[in-house]
């Protein structure tokens, strides 16, 4: 996740907090040897420990700003839609422990991944049927694109071998992901002349509910007939641009590409990671389009955040171009592939969400934020405030300072990362109404001190 890259100092002590020495040690160890999102190194930052995690709450090994315990407003990067802890989760991890927590995936398989599979390719949209479950979100873009390209390689076309997104995206941090994420965000200037030089179409104009504009849509149309020729794909997140900026569009922009890839011989991948599996009300973004991509990739939420996994999906037309090239097989096989633990958290994961009202849960959480949100528009430096699914953004009309509007959260008993110009959140569904109210009252305070 892209975060900011002037690292800040946000946690100080309150006066009367006594430091504890135990836990100042780890962080001058973990500024030292480790590394963390978009920080350099050594370490800058004072990053707050966490000794353990339970329902919605982090428990912090030391007091800051008054509290030891903080309620998450970031599902740790849209994954825990669970929240911490939860039995039925616990139980399946130490279920497949006392099995075997990993084997190798050639030659052999096994039953996690097995019904991993079957169930992703049933609860998919469309006819998306065949599965790669790979390590991590990235990865599974990297396998997306690896797809694409060798669909038309087998087909006999390899000079469809470049990517279409519009801008204000991001689809991960390793290197094909990195060339289709938004040009200013994903720094490419910094990789000029290394990364892959992609074509980017105008960013989506803002605004789940807004009148789809007729010219962008001709924009979408043009861009994707002009390269068409060398075009293997079409890539972006579905109706919610995420960690690119936290932007909401019309699904009716989703249809557009679809409509303007089949006409044109274009594949369409869409990226659902940080959408999928209800966050944004559908249980993925795609269906508020009606649409079914050639490709798609899930990842965050898949083991309710309890381990990395990611997945591919493609559809039996892709799977069948690319069978029928000179080399039949898709060449990728990470050595954790189809991780049986992994599979099996996952597995138990999506039955928990499927077997309750996961869309109740999820309109419940984003009509608290909307509630509770409801004063922001008006305080000072507050740009614009948006909710979607259990999405809660407080765009600013300034940079974040993210020290100040990290300590203003975390004095309110929640823990938020803002970035750039926005505070925002998307709470675990099981979040409960009285605290889904602190997460927006403290996404106020961010909003008004940062
Ligand atoms: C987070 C994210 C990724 C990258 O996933 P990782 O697991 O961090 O590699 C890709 N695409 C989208 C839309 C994401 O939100």
């Amino acid at each position: 996740m892209p975060e900011s890259t002037t690292p800040g100092t946000p946690y100080g002590r309150e006066p009367g907090e006594v430091p504890g020495s135990a836990t100042d040690a780890l962080r001058a160890l973990d500024r030292q040897h480790v590394w963390h999102p978009y920080a350099p190194m050594p370490g800058k930052s004072d990053p707050l420990v966490v000794e353990s995690a339970s329902g919605v709450r982090l428990r912090l090994a030391e007091a800051a700003h008054g509290q030891r315990e903080l309620i998450d407003g970031m599902s740790s990067w849209w994954s825990a839609i669970h929240g911490y802890g939860h039995p039925v989760l616990d139980e399946a991890a130490r279920d497949q422990l006392g099995r075997m927590s990993h084997v190798m995936f050639g030659g052999l398989t096994h039953e996690p991944a097995v019904r991993l599979a079957a169930r992703l390719a049933e609860i998919s949209p469309g006819d998306l049927e065949h599965v790669f479950l790979c390590d991590s979100g990235s990865v599974s873009v990297e396998v997306a694109v690896k797809m694409s390209l060798q669909y038309w390689r087998s087909l006999g076309r390899p000079e469809k071998r470049r990517l279409l997104t519009w801008r204000g995206g991001y689809h991960g941090d390793t290197w094909q992901p990195m060339s289709v994420c938004d040009p200013e965000g994903g720094m490419h200037h910094l990789w000029s002349g290394a990364l892959p030089v992609q074509v980017f179409a105008e960013a989506p104009p803002s605004g789940f509910a807004a009148e789809p504009d007729e010219e962008y849509v001709a924009h979408l149309h043009k861009m994707v007939e002009q390269h068409a020729h060398e075009l293997a794909a079409v890539i972006v997140e579905p109706v919610v641009q995420g960690a690119g900026g936290m932007r909401f569009h019309s699904p009716a922009y989703v249809r557009a590409l679809r409509e303007a890839c089949d006409e044109h011989g274009v594949l369409l991948v869409l990226d659902e990671i940080a959408t999928g599996f209800g966050r944004t009300g559908e249980l993925f973004a795609a269906q508020h389009a009606g649409v079914t991509p050639d490709v798609m990739c899930v990842g965050k939420a898949l083991t309710g955040g309890y381990v990395s996994m990611a997945g591919t999906l493609c559809t039996p037309r892709v799977a069948r171009g690319i069978a029928r090239g000179s080399v039949p097989v898709l060449a990728h096989g990470p050595t954790f592939m189809g991780n049986p633990l992994a599979s099996a958290i996952a597995g138990a994961s999506l039955d928990l969400l499927l077997s309750q009202d996961w869309r109740g849960e999820v309109r419940r959480v984003g009509e608290g934020l909307r509630a509770g949100l409801a004063g922001a528009a008006a305080l000072p430096g507050v740009r614009e405030v948006s909710v979607l699914g259990a999405i809660g953004v407080v765009r600013l009309d300034h940079e974040v300072d993210l020290a100040a509007a990290t300590r203003a959260a975390v004095r309110a008993g929640v823990w938020l990362r803002p970035f750039r110009d926005m505070v925002y959140a998307m709470p675990p569904y099981v979040t409960q109404d009285e605290d889904v109210a602190r997460i927006a009252a403290a996404m106020c305070a961010a909003a008004r001190e940062g």
